[in-house]
């Protein structure tokens, strides 16, 4: 039975069909992993058994009425515990909301259940999801599955090591500045950011408005274009939300892409790549031409200031939406205070860890008068240029393909005492969310320690379909996606 979730979440959806397994049974199945392995991992901050096993139960009563089934119905999932999920403690791994009971479902969360999707937990990320290793929760950290002395990538760390170790097939992260990716090539597994405003917000945490973006996390492309399916599609409730309908991208996964045009980001893979990884990319680049497309060097000339211009917007963002933890509203409330102030300042000392304070801090910096237009403005106009060279690459090629991460899963503890070195992991995720474009991770190799390397692909604005097409045909033409940490 523990063979089953091994198995893709389509493969497992075909076994709920054939009634090799019943959704009861698989989600039992999946909840035992958890319960056996997860002290080892870390991925996991609560579990939703109820939930999970009563949406198990619908599932078996349409499989013996013979109704058809919605896609993925019946196939456990993990929720980054920074979304909303009724009945479920939302903590986003920080203190403050450590005792925070969801009010209301994320619109990701409903779209599940709608599709009966068993949540089988809430999964640990970094606090807040700020962070690129998931060192940063409050509560423990999160082991990597491919060698659990290293860090599984963050922020969302929880998520990615579920799937990678088999604990569920799909799991849902949110991406602000590279939380899917990073963590998903770390961990060997696929995972999506998706177009700006393709999925709801409603419901998540918000880290930085203008960049927070939810997306898949699985192990195969195909899973990836289904999940996104079920997640995607207009939401009044979320002001960013497109009005867009949702598409079918499973449809076209398979296409030729004879003659599409590729390029490599000239800047991404000069300087400073772990020797592995950019044997990797060469790799990637020889079975690209294989398969008829052509690929072409492609400059993104500013890329090497988004990391400068993320830790502004980010942290700017961070600091007027994170204002609403004050111990009034949400969470977590000082104690033995003389005044409101003095409720506020102690509140908030006490629920937010380091690295919270820290982009608080620099963000309230960054906003304030005098200093607005040296950091915050210059830094919207960077924004803008930044992206102008995307689309003007974008009028070049079909795609743009660079490594996720310049290195693989570093050592648990290596990073911790060095912020800016932290930061840095993150050069090559972070330009799709500044210019809103859908980008992917997807295996690509193993370095000489059998660590997971991810080959990242980016596409134009709403040009899912193409970029997952791409991803597949890559992943076909290789067996990394087979290969699984053994845990
Ligand atoms: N690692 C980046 C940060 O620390 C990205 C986080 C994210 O995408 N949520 O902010």
């Amino acid at each position: 039975m523990q063979e089953l979730l091994k198995k893709s979440a389509m493969e497992q959806s075909k076994a709920l069909k054939n009634k090799e397994v019943s959704a009861v049974e698989l989600t039992k199945v999946s909840l035992d992993r958890i319960k056996t392995i997860d002290e080892k991992l870390g991925a996991f901050n609560s579990l939703t058994e109820e939930t999970a096993l009563e949406t198990a139960k619908k599932v078996d009563e349409k499989i013996a009425k013979g109704e058809e089934l919605p896609l993925l119905a019946g196939v456990p999932l993990a929720l980054k515990d920074n979304m909303n999920l009724v009945g479920s403690k939302t903590t986003a791994s920080s203190k403050i909301l450590e005792n925070f009971v969801s009010p209301y479902n994320a619109t990701v969360t409903q779209k599940l259940l709608d599709n009966l999707v068993p949540i089988v937990g809430k999964a640990n990320l970094d606090e807040f999801a700020m962070g690129s290793s998931n060192e940063n929760s409050a509560f423990k950290k999160v082991h990597n599955p491919w060698n659990l002395k290293k860090v599984p990538g963050g922020s969302s760390g929880g998520s990615a090591a579920s799937v990678a170790s088999c604990e569920a097939a799909l799991a849902l992260g949110s991406d602000t500045g590279g939380s899917i990716r990073l963590p998903a090539s770390f961990c060997g597994i696929v995972g999506m950011k998706p177009t700006y405003g393709k999925v709801s917000r409603y419901g998540l945490i918000a880290f930085a408005s203008s960049l927070d973006q939810i997306g898949p996390f699985t192990r195969t492309v195909e899973d990836a274009a289904a999940l996104l399916e079920v997640i995607s599609g207009h939401d009044p409730h979320d002001s960013t939300s497109l009005d867009l309908p949702v598409e079918n991208y499973r449809a076209s996964l398979n296409n030729d892409i004879k003659g599409m045009k590729i390029g490599v980001v000239k800047e991404l893979v000069k300087e400073g790549l772990a020797p592995d990884v950019e044997k990797a990319i060469q790799g990637a680049i020889d079975t690209y031409k294989s398969l008829g497309a052509e690929v072409v060097e492609i400059s993104l000339p500013n890329i090497g200031h988004s990391i400068g211009i993320y830790y502004i917007l980010a942290t700017a963002e961070c600091s007027s939406n994170l204002a609403r933890f004050d111990g009034v509203k949400y969470g977590h409330r000082a104690e033995g205070v003389n005044n409101l102030l003095d409720m506020y300042c102690k509140t908030r000392a006490e629920g937010f860890g380091p690295e919270v304070k820290r982009r608080i801090m620099l963000g309230t910096y960054a906003l304030s008068s005098g200093y607005y237009d040296a950091y915050y403005k210059k830094a919207q106009q960077m924004r803008r240029i930044v992206t102008e060279d995307f689309l003007k690459a974008f009028s070049q090629v079909d795609a743009l393909i660079a490594p996720t991460c310049p290195n693989t899963a570093f050592d648990l503890g290596s990073k911790t005492e060095d912020p800016l070195s932290m930061y840095l992991t993150d050069i090559a995720t972070i330009g799709a969310n500044l210019a809103g474009i859908p980008a992917m991770s997807v295996p690509a190799g193993f370095d000489s320690d059998g660590m997971p390397i991810g080959l990242q692909i980016m596409s134009p604005q709403l040009t899912e379909a193409k970029l997952f097409n791409i991803a597949y045909k890559f992943e076909q033409s290789h067996d990394y996606y087979k290969q699984l940490a053994d845990i």
